[in-house]
């Protein structure tokens, strides 16, 4: 097995261009809104996108192994309010059925926020519960649950919580992980050496496991470690540094999944997935 890097990649003018975009970086790996992030409605997929995105993923040399798809930013599955609960369940359902549709297998997304009105552990059950739901109501997708920065009431900001919703999800087998590197330095866990990517990766194997690490998003941080607040950076620019990176690609353990970048300059996709490439064939 090998290392699948790419980067998250615009879906403007249809699905369809998402693989195309991906391609044209040099990227083994992508990832993609399926609508519009920031709005709850969204047209059907028709059978023409669907067709035309499998035809390009085809083309293009993509699997839904190398694809990891992203939810709207305005689903909170921990929810406190019944209603907006409902409402995000709902959505949460559409994003799966149009993965479904498009043949990928996994759907990223962060796990929800508390709002300061339950408890955390409360949220997390909702979440868990969440995912119970959206899985019956699907067969074959994934859910990917993001690690955060712990930015305002955000869950999932430590290994724990991630370990906490997996526990209560009953089909362990359609549940996995994204961890985000930016999210990790600012939650807390530091990536800056050899010697502490050891150290939190080795958290991380005692408290979730490698076996539910189904995707990674590579980015640096432009805020200094446990500051909980969300700002990427491009690769070797931020405190997190190169080191961490060079961690990642010469460790087996993240083979086989997508490895996307959020770094914030587009215009240099194409080099940091050049030079992580290189970084995974100099092992
Ligand atoms: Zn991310
Ligand atoms: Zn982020």
């Amino acid at each position: 097995m090998t290392k699948f890097i790419g980067a998250h990649v615009s879906a403007a003018g249809g699905v369809w261009n998402a693989p195309k975009n991906a391609h044209d970086l040099g990227a083994t790996a992508f990832a993609l809104f399926t609508k519009n992030q920031r709005r709850w409605d969204a047209k059907a997929l028709s059978p023409d996108d669907i067709r035309k995105f499998k035809a390009n993923c085809k083309r293009y040399n993509f699997t839904a192994a190398q694809i990891l798809p992203h939810d709207s930013y305005l689903i909170n599955l921990g929810h406190p309010d019944i209603e907006a609960l409902e409402k995000s369940r709902n959505a949460f359902y559409d994003e799966m059925h149009r993965c479904e549709q498009l043949g990928l297998t996994l759907l990223n997304f962060h796990p929800g926020s508390h709002l300061k009105k339950i408890s955390e552990s409360e949220s997390l059950q909702r979440v868990a519960e969440s995912i119970n739901l959206a899985l019956e109501k699907s067969t074959s997708v994934k859910a990917v649950i993001e690690n955060t920065a712990g930015q305002g009431t955000n869950l999932g900001y430590t290994f724990e919580h991630l370990a906490e919703i997996i526990e209560q999800v009953e089909d362990k087998s359609r549940v996995g992980v994204c961890i985000d590197t930016c999210h990790t330095f600012v939650a807390g866990y530091d990536l800056r050496t050899f010697a502490a990517c050891e150290q939190t990766f080795n958290d991380f194997e005692r408290i979730v496991g490698f076996e539910y690490l189904a995707g990674m998003h590579i980015n640096d941080s432009k805020v200094e470690l446990g500051t909980k607040v969300d700002r990427h950076h491009s690769l070797g620019q931020g405190f997190i540094g190169e080191e961490a990176f060079k961690f990642i690609m010469q460790d087996e353990r993240f083979n086989g999944i997508p490895i996307v970048l959020e770094t914030i300059d587009d215009t240099i996709w194409a080099a940091e997935i050049a030079w992580l490439q290189q970084l995974a064939a100099n092992k």
